[in-house]
């Protein structure tokens, strides 16, 4: 039998494809008063579009726009109340496509 092997596309590749269809509304908010006093900051290291940025007064900076909904950075928060995680209003968020 024979092997077939699938090449990984290039990650600009895949990004290239992706669109983000930008709400007026948030879909996830954080509270950064709750994030002061978490010390794992899990979400600045599990979110994949890296869209957590800690700031210096230990607050989180949160940019939804180009948000994956993956749902990561709920599942791993520790912070209880910090982040509000809804889907987007109909018709926008992320789309991917494929080719
Ligand atoms: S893990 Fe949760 S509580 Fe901790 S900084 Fe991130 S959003 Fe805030
Ligand atoms: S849902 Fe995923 S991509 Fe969106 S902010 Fe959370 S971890 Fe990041």
């Amino acid at each position: 039998m024979t092997e077939r092997r699938y090449s990984e596309p290039a990650f600009d590749d895949v990004m290239s494809t992706v669109e983000f269809r930008v709400a007026e509304r948030p879909h996830i908010t954080v509270d950064s008063d709750v994030c002061r006093s978490c010390t794992t900051k899990a979400c600045v290291y599990a979110c994949p579009a890296n869209l957590f940025v800690p700031t210096s007064d230990g607050g989180i900076l949160f940019n939804y726009e180009q948000c994956f909904e993956c749902g990561t950075c709920y599942q791993v928060c520790d912070g209880e109340g910090a982040i509000n995680w809804t889907y987007p209003d109909g018709g926008h968020g992320v789309v991917f496509r494929k080719g």
